[in-house]
Order: structure tokens, then sequence, then C-alpha cells
């Protein structure tokens, strides 16, 4: 049997790496693409087993001829667009270079896929943050979008250009609007992969105390391993759909540090109140987590809840991995993999 080619953009990333995974299970030939592949930015695949498995090509989303090379080299079925500008804090420092990346770099793909070749199906990494200041309790398909930082304005774009270029050319091109989804392979930016990090590092007597911003801030966190399936099946329908993936469940920052800790069996209590709250542990009598106003940031989302229920109906995909037993693989793989 031929087997299917797929481009994945981004394959050093968190999505990448499980997505690579998943697809290679699938028997499909893997192009991975990212600007530091000659460097070495490839932990993840190594931790996976997979990095030997994938043809890596450097593909910067601010080049256009790069992207129409590769494309023009590899006759591909499908693109997974994953590359972006991921992290929102960094987005309020570098507002154009997110632009041009997370939001023009689509713009860059779909024109290279109208021109070289319309069969390509293509999948678009959209996200949750795009409500924003959210207008319904619980976000699907048709809930109106309100973003808060340039990271988020930047996929708005990327997903009505995806929705324009379909209805336009009738290219199969699909939005996967997708809520946080953590996993040991996280970077270490994002908070749920400081925290695990950072609580074992303070057992380890490496750190003394992590700081963080917002800690009242809700999300709805999936297991992002069990995530890129949903990201297949939307480019296997038979017409092409932008879908919610979610767990449908939120919570706070705080209650991630109370799995967390209890987990890792700390005895811990919080004291105080707003910038003076406080995490103490009881044992050694120390401050562990404190609050840094500089992680605040100049606009916050403060909650997300989605409502996948039209990815349960036509893909047949629901999560599994409920928060606690997420933190338990986080923490699991952290312990065993630090310091390696
Ligand atoms: P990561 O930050 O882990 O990966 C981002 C990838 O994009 C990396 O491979 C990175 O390469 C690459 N990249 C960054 N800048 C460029 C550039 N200028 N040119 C080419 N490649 C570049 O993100 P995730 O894997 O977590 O997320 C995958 C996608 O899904 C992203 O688009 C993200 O915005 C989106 N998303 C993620 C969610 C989540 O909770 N994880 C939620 C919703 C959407 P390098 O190694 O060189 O930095
Ligand atoms: P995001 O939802 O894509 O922005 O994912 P993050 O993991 O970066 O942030 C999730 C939430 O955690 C946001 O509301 C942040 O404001 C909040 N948060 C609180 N403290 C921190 C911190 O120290 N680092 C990060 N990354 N986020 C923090």
């Amino acid at each position: 049997m031929v087997k299917k080619k797929a481009i994945i953009t981004g394959i050093s990333g968190q999505d990448g790496a499980y997505l690579a995974e998943f697809l290679l299970n699938k028997n499909y030939q893997i192009i991975g693409t990212d600007r530091r592949s000659a460097r070495g930015n490839n932990w993840r695949l190594k931790r996976l087993g997979i990095i030997d498995k994938i043809k890596y090509e450097e593909m910067e989303l601010s080049e256009l001829y790069e992207i129409e090379s590769i494309f023009k080299k590899y006759k591909v079925d499908e693109v997974y667009n994953l590359a972006a500008q991921s992290f929102v804090a960094t987005s309020f420092k570098s507002p154009l270079n997110t632009s041009n990346i997370t939001g023009l770099g689509v713009l860059r793909i779909l024109e290279t896929i109208k021109s070289v070749n319309k069969k390509i199906k293509f999948y678009q990494a959209s996200s949750s943050e795009m409500y924003g200041k959210i207008v319904e309790k619980k976000q699907n398909e048709k809930t109106p979008l309100n973003p808060q930082s340039p990271y988020a304005i930047s996929k708005v774009f990327g997903h009505y250009i995806t929705d324009n270029y379909r209805e336009s050319y009738g290219l199969f091109a699909v939005s996967g609007i997708l809520f946080n989804h953590e996993s040991p392979l996280r970077g270490e930016e994002f908070v749920t992969r400081k925290i695990t990090l950072g609580l074992v590092k303070i057992i380890n007597n490496d750190l003394k105390c992590l700081e963080l911003g917002n800690i009242y801030a809700k999300r709805d966190w999936g297991y992002a391993r069990e995530y890129v399936k949903a990201m297949w099946s939307m480019l296997q329908q038979k017409k092409p759909k932008d879908y919610v993936i979610s767990t449908g469940k939120t919570y706070s920052i705080k209650y991630f540090i109370n799995l967390a800790t209890n987990y890792l069996n700390l005895k811990t209590r919080w004291v105080g109140k707003g910038l003076n709250e406080k995490l103490i542990d009881l044992k050694k009598n120390k401050v562990i987590i404190k609050i840094n106003p500089k992680l605040f940031r100049p606009s916050e989302v403060n909650i997300l809840k989605g409502d996948s229920s039209l990815a349960k109906k036509d893909l047949g995909w629901y999560p599994k991995t409920a928060l606690k037993e997420l933190v338990k693989i986080m923490l699991d793989e952290e312990i065993k993999y630090y310091k390696k």
C-alpha cells in the first residue's frame, strides 16, 4: 500500500512530537519542519523514540519561498500547521513577530497549497485563546471570538483565513479550536509545566521558591497525547469543518498546584491574600510559591471552558484523561527525567 505523506510544521513542539508519533503508527511518511531542525531542538522526538523516523526540513514560516520549495519537493496528502509563536506572554513583547508567524504564516501556507496542489488537506491549530473575554459560559464552534492578546488576535486571523480559503477556493482546510492541552512534553514556560518542574526542583533543593502570576485564572486542561488524534480525524471527514476540542471542565492554577503538591505528598498551607498570597511547606516551614506581579499579563483571559459535543458526534472524539490523572502523568515523568 502507498504510504500517506504529511507535513507537520512545528515538529519540535509538544503537539508536533505527539502527532508525529500518532501518524507514524498509522504508517504515514512524515516530513517535519521547524526553524531549528538543523540545530537540534529535538528532545521531545528523542523521548518518544521517533527521531530517526522523520524526514526533517527547515522551514521558516516568514519565508514564502521556503514554504513553496518544500511543498514542491514533497507531494504530500496532508499538512498540519502547528508552528507558531505560541506563548501568550511573549506575544505582548513581540507582537509583530507573533503576527507574522502565528497569523500571516497560515496565509503563506494556504497560498502555497492554492498554487501548488489544491487537493492537499490542511489543518490549522486554532486556539481557545481566541474566545478571550468570553461571551458564553461554554464555548463552541459558534461562540463569538473576543481575543485579548497579540497571540490570540493572530490566531483569529489564521482561523478566519483558513475558513475563507475553504469557502473561496474549495480547499479542504479546517481549524481545530483546541483548548489548553498539557503533557510532560509541554514547554517549560507554560504554567502547568512550570509548576511540575518547579516543584520537582524544590524537592531536590535546586530551587527555593517558585514565582507565579495570576493563580486564579481558570483553564480547560486536557492531555495533549489524546488531542492529536482529533487533528487527524478532522482531515479524514467527508466535509471540511471546524471543531472545538476540550474537556468541558475548568480549574484554577491554584487548584492545579494543590493537585500537584498532594501527589508529591507535600504538607502545605496557603497564607495571605492578593499579591501576598504564599504557599508554605509546613515540614520545612518555608515559602515555596509566591506571587510576582511582573508575571501578570497586560490583559488576562480569566476563564475558558469548551463544549466539544460536535467533535464527539462527528469524530467520535472525547477526552479520557481527567486533570488529576494528567498531573500524575506529568509529575511521574518530571521525576523520571529530572537531570537526565
Ligand atoms: P510549541 O510551542 O510546543 O511548538 C511550537 C512550534 O512552532 C515549535 O516547533 C517551534 O519551533 C515552531 N516555530 C516557532 N516559531 C517558528 C517560526 N518562525 N517558523 C517555523 N516554526 C516556528 O506549541 P504546541 O506544540 O503546544 O502547540 C502547537 C500549536 O497549537 C501551536 O500553533 C499553538 O499555538 C497551538 N495551540 C496550542 C495549545 C496548547 O495548549 N498546547 C492550545 C491551542 C492551540 P522551535 O523549536 O524552533 O521553537
Ligand atoms: P495560555 O492559556 O496559553 O496563556 O497558557 P499558559 O499556561 O501560559 O497560562 C495559563 C494561565 O496561567 C494564564 O491565565 C496565565 O496568566 C496564568 N499564569 C499564572 N502564573 C503564570 C506563570 O508564571 N506562567 C504562565 N505561563 N502562566 C501563568
